[in-house]
Parts: C-alpha cells; structure tokens; sequence
C-alpha cells in the first residue's frame, strides 16, 4: 500500500520523513546469506573460546525478570576505566552511538533550527535531522576529501546552526579533518559540535583533551566497529551540564541488562580486542598497498577499518564481486551524475583469508 492510499499517513507524517527512505532497509543476513560479508565495518574476528566461555558463565547470573540498572553503574566505571575519562567530564550511555544521535537531534532539532556536517558524511546525521523536523544543510568537501574550512565557517556565520557534526575520522572517505580546521570551527560555532569518534581505535586521534577548554563540544564514541556491534553501545563525553539535559530526554532503561553485563565483561579483558585492531591495522595497509597498485582504480588513504576506493564503474564491480562470494557496500548514487562518491565502493578489512579473497576477485575484474 503506498502513501496515496493512506490518506491518515498523508496528513499527519511530514512530507520530509514521507520522502525518506529506511537506513539499510535490505536484510543482509537473507538477501546475501552466504557472501563474505565486508560491507558493515564490523570487527571480522572472534573473541578467544575461553573467553566466550567465561561471558556466557556470566550471563547465567543475569535476572531478566527484572529492570536494568538505570545508572548503568558497573558498564559506566569500567569504561571510564577503559578510556582514562577523567572524573570531570560526563558520560550518557546510548543504544549504540546512533541512539545518541538522536538523543541530540531530540535535544537541539526543531522547526527553526538548523544542524549541518560537512558532506559525504555517515547519512544518520542528515537522517534524525529530518525525522526531527530539523533543516539539514551538507557543506561539501574538497574534491580530496579534505575539510572545505572557509564553506564551514561562512556556512556556520550565514546559518547558525545549533548543532555541527564531524565525524572524524570521515565515514565514508576514511580521513581525518584538519585539527586546524576542527579548532576554527570549534571557535565559531554558536552552537554544539559534535565530534564523532567512532573509528577511534583505528586512528588514535581525539578531541577529548579539549573538552575542559570547550564546554559546547562533545565526543561520542562507540564500541561497534571494535568488535561488540550486536551489543549495541555508544557513549558521549562532554561536560557534565550538556549530560544533565540529556539524561532528561534518556529513555530510563535504553541499556539492557545483557549488554551492560557483556560489554562490562568485554572491556575487562579490552587488550584482546586492541589486539584484534592492531591486526585490523595490519590488514588495511596490505589491502591498500595491493589496491594502489592495481589499474583503472583509485584507492584512499584511510585511518579506519575500512577502504574507500573508485573504480570506472562501481555497479559492475559490486555485482561481480557477489558472484565471487563477496559483499561490500556500493556508494555510487543512481542519479547524481557529480556526486562525490560517483563510482565509489567501500570495502571493511576483513580477515586475512577474506581480504585475499577480496583480493584475488577484484584483480580478476578489474
Ligand atoms: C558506525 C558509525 C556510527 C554508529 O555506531 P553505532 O554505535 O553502531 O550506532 C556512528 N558514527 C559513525 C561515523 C559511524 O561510522
């Protein structure tokens, strides 16, 4: 039934969210069921059996009759543990970081507000901004994928907006900004920035040290792309008075007992998984100095655990590779013949076996 029939959803969903489209609507565990599945920026490693089997002892202790701990009290002092958050910032727990998006987009969106990020960027942020009925206005990047530091500030002079957000380093382009450029925006902006940490483990860099000097920045970080995406957690630093507010408009229990329970377990023994980035690491400088060398492809440089690359054409590439058993994610847009991810495919450092077979097939097609 489309939404003519429905005369209720005509009039009452805003127009905005009728013309959206559902994130990642395609089920891939059945549409591709079968593919090596590097497409998501998952971690492709197991945790070690031992340790499996130590979490599912733990789980056995769990009461599901019964709420979870609203305070998350035991999840919140081992990451700040985990991370050396100092005592003087403040931490919101999230539903996975995108629920901390929204979080924010309930907090500073509107009618007559406006949020803005400098484009290509990770679609959530423009996503929440219309479901909120906020204006989302993109800044592009260089054609190098570089941060455009005079279109951000003229945009942020001409627009106030009331929220800006930078992931950093860039989903889907794999690069860090300019501290530089993040620093004159920071500066600027009349409203709060939101620094998106989410591949910090693959990249090292922070804001966080600036936090005490700015009390309108916040940093949000995730523990999905590390290896615990079932999970579902992400958090947010920033001054405490920022957590206040969005402590109020928190639903009470957005953090279950199993992944409070879980990602407590995991983060106890967090040097497995530093050991899994580092090999994550390895991984992506072999793939990329493997993808440079091939032809009629140009792959970017990237502080994350994944590679975007370009190609003549994207369509087939993708299309190929599932008939060689792979899926990664196509970014080429159907009908914006200039956009900035013409051509583009995005590909997550898998193992070492995957990223051979990656490997392999995309030097047979290409
Ligand atoms: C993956 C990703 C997120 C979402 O992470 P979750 O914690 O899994 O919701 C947020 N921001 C960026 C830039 C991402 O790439």
């Amino acid at each position: 039934m489309t939404t003519a029939n429905n005369p209720t959803i005509a009039r009452w969903v805003s127009p905005a969210v009728r013309a959206m489209h559902a994130y990642q609507r395609q089920p891939t565990t059945v549409a591709y069921a079968g593919l090596t599945k590097l497409d998501a920026m998952e971690n492709p490693y197991a945790m070690p059996a031992e340790l499996q089997r130590q979490w599912r002892e733990a789980l056995q202790t769990v009461a599901l009759n019964r709420y979870p701990d609203p305070s998350c009290a035991d999840l919140a002092a081992t990451l700040r543990q985990t991370c050396a958050l100092a005592d003087a910032y403040g931490l919101v727990l999230g539903n996975g970081s995108d629920e901390l998006l929204l979080l924010l987009a309930l907090l500073l969106g509107g009618r007559d507000r406006t949020f803005i990020a400098p484009t290509p960027t990770f679609v959530m942020y423009q996503q929440l901004s219309i479901a909120t009925g906020t204006r989302f206005v993109g800044i592009p990047l260089r054609a190098d994928f570089s941060l455009d530091e005079t279109a951000m500030l003229t945009a942020i002079d001409e627009l106030e907006p009331a929220c800006i957000f930078l992931a950093n380093p860039n989903n889907p382009t794999g690069n860090y900004f300019a501290a530089a450029g993040i620093a004159a925006i920071i500066e600027r902006a009349p409203g709060v920035v939101v620094v998106d940490e989410a591949y910090f483990a693959f990249g090292g860099r922070t804001v966080v040290d600036d936090l005490a000097r700015h009390a309108n920045v916040m940093v949000l970080r995730t523990l999905s792309k590390e290896g615990l995406a079932g999970l579902r957690l992400g958090m947010l630093i920033a001054h405490p008075d920022w957590c206040d507010e969005l402590e109020k408009i928190r639903l009470p229990y957005n953090i279950n007992t199993l992944t409070q329970l879980s990602a407590t377990f995991y983060l106890r023994h967090y040097a497995v998984m530093q050991q899994q980035v580092r090999q994550i690491c390895d991984e992506r400088a072999r793939l990329y100095a493997a993808m440079r060398a091939l032809p009629d492809l140009t792959v970017y440089p990237s502080e994350t655990n994944f590679l975007l690359f370009r190609v003549a054409n994207a369509d087939r590439i993708f299309t190929k590779l599932q008939t060689h058993g792979l899926l990664i994610k196509n970014l080429h847009p159907p009908n914006e013949p200039n956009h900035p991810l013409t051509n583009c495919l995005r590909v997550t450092i898998g193992t070492p076996p995957e990223n051979n077979q990656f490997l392999t097939a995309l030097m047979t097609i290409v």
